[in-house]
């Protein structure tokens, strides 16, 4: 064959090549996708998941499941998806904690920034500091005074290294200059139980799975972590833990959306307007709503803005952890 035949009959096996691919992600999604959350079921990022799960069956008319890979501060669920087929059917809905694993985890079996396509920051959320419901104090102050008589007694529980809980008590710890005993569980929602047991002392939890609790007075409340007082009813009357005398202690808990990494760009662009429409669902912003949770709606849901976020946390963390002095094998 001739230079010239050669080169068209390449060109035209790309080009069927090129319109199977189209064709084939055309139909994309054409059988259920799955939402990994790195923690257990019943957590906050498991109700996140599960709510935008339910959102975004109409958009993507398909069933969409949440599939709860728990353990070791998200980075287990995390690695799963990142070596997931880059298909789009298995996406994970991480929070914070995808941005401070690096700096606290001494292996990581992922890149953060390499190993993933990014596909939009959705929501933040405040914490609340809240306590078993026996605990010898009643406020702030007085639970600074208790924290202080029993220093290296406390237990502050979390949902593993890195997670929002643990983050929030590295925070405190180091404010407060106590030390605490730190507990992890797989997810904040078994570490709730034993919190309202009385078997921790301690706890920073979203909102999201906070405000039930301190509604119905399982567990006592001593401060949210946003920089104003919350305008739900069950927090209106707490204080920030800035105004309670924690100078500049703010901290919000962003989940976004990741697909491994080499998933094709129609599909990615697909799964981003599914989710932005998703996000303008009235009755997914009212249920946020409801539990403390900004619906995000800003240059973030763009997946480079998202991946560009990521990156700025992950340096604020670095420095933060690094002053902390934690690691995690
Ligand atoms: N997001 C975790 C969970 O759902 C809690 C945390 O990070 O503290 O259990």
């Amino acid at each position: 064959m001739g230079i010239l035949k050669q080169g068209a009959a390449a060109a035209a096996i790309g080009l069927v090549a090129i319109s199977i691919s189209t064709t084939a992600w055309a139909e994309f999604p054409d059988k259920p996708i799955t939402l990994v959350v790195p923690f257990s079921a019943g957590g906050p990022s498991d109700k996140i998941a599960r709510d935008l799960a339910e959102a975004l069956r109409k958009p993507l008319a398909q069933t969409v499941i949440v599939d709860n890979t728990a353990g070791a501060g998200g980075t287990i669920g995390a690695a799963r998806v990142a070596r997931a087929s880059p298909d789009g059917y298995t996406l994970l809905v991480h929070h914070i904690g995808i941005s401070t694993a690096p700096a606290l985890y001494k292996k990581l079996p992922y890149k953060t920034l390499e190993d993933f396509e990014y596909l939009g920051l959705i929501n933040e959320a405040p914490s609340t500091l809240i306590g078993k419901p026996g605990l010898a104090a009643s406020n702030f102050a007085e639970l600074r005074k208790w924290i202080s008589a029993n220093d290296g007694k406390v237990n502050l529980a979390n949902a593993g290294v890195g997670s929002a809980s643990h983050l929030c008590g590295l925070v405190l710890q180091a404010t407060l200059q106590s030390k605490m005993v730190f507990v992890p569980y797989k997810g904040t929602a078994p570490a709730m139980t034993d919190l309202m047991g009385g078997q921790v002392d301690l706890m920073c939890e979203q909102a999201t799975n906070a405000v039930p609790q301190i509604e119905a007075k399982k567990v006592k409340v001593f401060g949210v972590t946003s920089k104003q007082r919350m305008a739900l009813p069950a927090l209106a009357q707490v204080n920030t833990l800035a105004e309670a005398g924690l100078a500049g202690f703010e901290m919000s808990v962003w989940h976004g959306v990741y697909a491994p990494k080499g998933t094709p760009p129609a599909v990615l662009a697909r799964l981003n307007a599914a989710i932005r429409t998703a996000l303008k669902d009235p009755e997914l912003i009212q249920r946020e709503e409801a539990l403390g949770v900004r619906i995000v709606t800003d240059a973030r849901l763009d997946p480079a803005e998202h991946k560009k976020y990521v990156e700025g946390e992950m340096n604020r963390w670095a420095r933060i952890i690094k002053d902390s002095g934690e690691t995690a094998d």
